[in-house]
């Protein structure tokens, strides 16, 4: 097959949809690929690590499309990207169409079949495609929240682990899946008081077992979760309804309430956010203050440490871009019921339920 991976271009975005690595494996398969002159920038893959694995390099994103018949990407197509997508084209990309009305629209119109990688599944019922940017989100959650609480960013002038006779800062984690998980890991790491709420008993017994005391677990309701908020000076959101919008768990009232400088970090910011106050941030301007309290929304986190992200997102993708190409979308998706639970628009239809439902629409 011929597959195609052009140069991300969304703000700040440095990650790029193949390695060098991966593009070989696909070449030795018997596949043709067409890389976008400048697409591992980011990564310092150069276009002559592309072409020593086999690909073909070409000069811009039109002739990327117009070549190939799978497009293999990061992000979500921007409006520039979305015009060059027609009926003969495979996406495979993050999509996260759930909040995003226009784009789902712009892939409905364009014909193409879009499968989403935050909605493919394993045996479990898991999301492996999101797994490898959740661990890298959730550790930075903890870093950009450290950074955020110093004075100079306006937050309460804390350092995560204190000092010795100095009390640490009190981090709460909201949602203790995979990017919970992590945040806790490196906010415990920086000596950081650290307490988890999540709807799921399961969850908290698995983070008591696996942190032991040094982690505070409380069964997320109404009122512990505003209690926490209250009490904290970090607080991290990392809640998920599986292909739906995040729910609005921090209310402005509860901003407003919140100590003066403490910092929200509100990494499913992607699917929307947890506090009613997000608005979506980029890397060049990560944080803004309302009612006193700090909040960083970068919904792309992960394309902060492009080749870390590259490398752990290819390594969950590339089987998929294996048999995508080796068996065509329909046979593929015919042959596993967890790629096909990536299917998101296909010849004008919308078909992901999740993502219907959320958005008021059948699939
Ligand atoms: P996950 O499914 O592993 O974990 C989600 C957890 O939220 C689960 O443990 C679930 O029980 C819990 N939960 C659901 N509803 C809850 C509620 N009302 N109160 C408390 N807990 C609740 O998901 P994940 O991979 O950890 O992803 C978390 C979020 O981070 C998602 O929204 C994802 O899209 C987002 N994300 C953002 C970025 C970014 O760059 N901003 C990167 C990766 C992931």
């Amino acid at each position: 097959m011929q597959i195609g991976v052009p140069k991300e271009i969304k703000s700040q975005e440095f990650r790029v949809g193949l390695t060098p690595e991966a593009v070989g494996e696909l070449t030795a398969n018997g596949h043709s690929l067409y890389v976008e002159t400048g697409a591992g920038q980011g990564i310092d893959a150069s276009d002559e690590h592309y072409q020593q694995a086999g690909a073909n390099i070409l000069p811009h994103a039109e002739a990327v499309f117009s070549t190939a018949e799978l497009i293999v990407k990061v992000k979500e197509p921007q409006p520039s990207e979305c015009d060059l997508l027609g009926p003969q084209h495979i996406l495979f990309t993050y999509l996260h169409l759930a909040p995003d009305k226009a784009l789902t629209d712009a892939l409905m119109n364009s014909g193409a079949t879009c499968i989403a990688y935050e909605t493919v599944t394993d045996d479990q019922g898991r999301l492996p495609l999101l797994r490898p940017m959740s661990q890298v989100a959730g550790r930075l959650s903890a870093q950009a929240g450290a950074q955020a609480l110093e004075s100079i960013f306006g937050g309460r002038g804390l350092l995560m682990g204190g000092v010795p006779g100095v009390m640490p800062a009190r981090v709460t984690v909201i949602g203790g899946g995979v990017v919970g998980q992590n945040a806790i890991q490196i906010a415990l790491g920086m000596g950081a008081e650290v307490t988890v709420l999540d709807r799921s008993p399961e969850v908290l017994e698995r983070l008591s077992h696996q942190f032991g005391p040094a982690l505070k677990t409380l069964y997320a309701t109404g009122s512990s979760l505003e209690g926490a908020v209250l009490d904290s000076d970090l607080v991290i959101s990392a809640v998920l309804v599986s292909g739906a919008g995040a729910p609005k768990l921090v209310t402005r009232d509860m901003v407003k309430r919140m100590n003066s400088g403490a910092v929200l970090v509100d990494v499913a910011i992607d699917q929307g956010g947890c506090f009613e106050t997000s608005q979506p941030t980029t890397h060049a301007d990560p944080t803004y203050v309302m009612d006193g309290v700090v909040h960083y929304c970068v919904a792309n986190m992960p394309g902060a440490v492009p080749r870390t992200s590259t490398q752990a997102l290819t390594n969950a993708t590339l089987p998929h871009v294996l048999s995508l190409a080796d068996q065509g979308w329909r046979e593929a998706l015919r042959a596993d019921s967890n790629l096909r639970n990536g299917l998101n628009v296909t010849d004008g239809v919308l078909t992901c339920v999740p993502v219907a439902q959320s958005q008021g629409r059948n699939a």
